[in-house]
């Protein structure tokens, strides 16, 4: 049975060269690697200082309590990104208020950011306070899902006028644009992850992107212990004595051996976006030609997708479906018959007030965020790697054809 997975990553012999250089080294743990790979990721950006830590995740909360965010604080993110986002939050202490998002562009709805605030929040002195109880919104986590620019511009503006701070989640992002400007070059700082399913790898990853030189020293400081001394100074060898620790910090570091391999997948970065983004092409050929029942994913004018994910949405009308939650039944069905014949694809993401503990904690019910209710049972992710080829592209789609013409 021929096998196609939903993605793999795309590796030569480079990585593993690199890697045999640092074990031969004798220096394993973060080091002058990591500082290079910082280097090649904020340059690749046009960002000015980049901090690698141990996932996407991490870096999240290290970029979040680095800037203030902690307990009796609002913050907004959007309903349906992966959990980790929310997560994040969550682990500072903060609440994450959900928004929902345009099932267009699965991103955040801007629009729907200025009515909550209009809706559960007063100003005090230049600040949002909750009309509930008295938490102070602290700042925004919009998400550039799948490897989409949310409208980032325009959340920039929401947050100089009330005085908020912005976290990007670009986990899926790593080289994504609008126009000629970068994800992580709006002024705020960027999270991105090196996890396999994002487009390059190291295994797990992640790191934050900021132009503040005090901030990266800061994020920089906490990701050590808490250290005043860097894991590259002690690298260097000054020194007997245990460093001062201010502040009671987090391990989060990067090992040099991960920077290796990053090291040698960031130089076929712009290669695999762009291989990506041909195949992506390719998809929506062959789905407007055979398969009109799947929406393809939309971008907007100016906008560069780099296709982290390449994920499509059901259409209830051309299925004749009546409800979100016949469309998911149909989906599930779809997906099982595709994973019988060993095509492997995943719902796009989930939406983040169905997951258990958000539904618990906070009491939502489905219809509380329709977009991304919506989008979570109806979201289909295709396979999608470098080194597939069309005749695999298009075997997946037959596929999909197929199963479709026997339900
Ligand atoms: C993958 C992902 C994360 C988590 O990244 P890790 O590196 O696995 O921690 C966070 N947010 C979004 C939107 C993601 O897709």
């Amino acid at each position: 049975m021929k096998k196609i997975p939903v993605t793999i990553p795309y590796f030569d012999d480079q990585e593993a060269e690199n890697v045999k250089k640092i074990l031969d080294s004798g220096w394993v743990a973060q080091g002058p690697e990591v500082s290079k790979f910082e280097e090649v990721i904020s340059a690749h950006e046009n960002v000015s200082y980049g901090v690698a830590v141990t996932s996407c995740t991490t870096a999240l909360h290290l970029a979040m309590v680095s800037q203030g965010m902690s307990e009796r604080m609002d913050v907004l993110a959007p309903a349906f990104t992966f959990v980790a986002t929310t997560n994040a939050i969550v682990q500072t202490g903060a609440i994450p208020i959900l928004v929902d998002i345009c099932q267009e562009t699965f991103n955040i709805d801007v629009k729907q950011i200025r009515e909550v605030i209009q809706r559960d929040y007063q100003e005090k002195n230049g600040k949002l306070y909750n009309k509930d109880n008295e938490n102070l919104l602290w700042g925004i986590v919009p998400v550039h899902e799948f490897g989409l620019c949310c409208d980032i511009l325009e959340i920039n503006q929401i947050a100089k006028e009330y005085n908020l701070t912005v976290i990007e989640d670009a986990a899926c992002a790593l080289g994504a644009k609008i126009g000629d400007a970068h994800q992580g070059g709006f002024g705020n700082t960027s999270c991105i992850s090196f996890h396999p399913r994002k487009s390059i790898t190291t295994g797990e990853g992640g790191m934050v992107l900021t132009d503040q030189a005090a901030l990266a020293q800061k994020m920089k400081q906490l990701r050590t212990h808490g250290s005043t001394v860097s894991a590259d100074a002690r690298h260097a060898g000054k020194g007997f004595l245990l460093p001062e620790f201010p502040d009671a910090g987090y391990n989060y570091r990067m090992t040099d051996i991960q920077a290796a391999v990053g090291i040698a997948q960031a130089d076929k970065l712009d290669y695999i976006i762009e291989e990506k983004r041909k195949r992506a092409e390719f998809y929506n050929g062959l789905i407007r030609e055979k398969l009109p029942e799947l929406v393809t994913p939309y971008v907007p004018d100016g906008y560069y997708h780099t296709y982290q994910s390449y994920v499509c949405m059901l259409d209830l009308k051309k299925l004749n479906l009546d409800s979100v939650a016949e469309g998911r039944k149909y989906r599930n069905i779809l997906l099982q018959k595709l994973e019988d014949i060993g095509i492997a694809t995943r719902q796009g993401t989930h939406a983040i007030h169905m997951l258990e503990y958000y539904k618990n904690r906070f009491g939502y019910v489905e219809q509380d965020f329709p977009n991304a209710y919506a989008c979570d049972h109806l979201s289909i992710t295709l396979p999608l790697y470098v080194q597939m080829s069309d005749s695999d592209q298009e075997y997946v789609i037959q596929a999909i054809r197929e199963i479709i013409d026997k339900l």
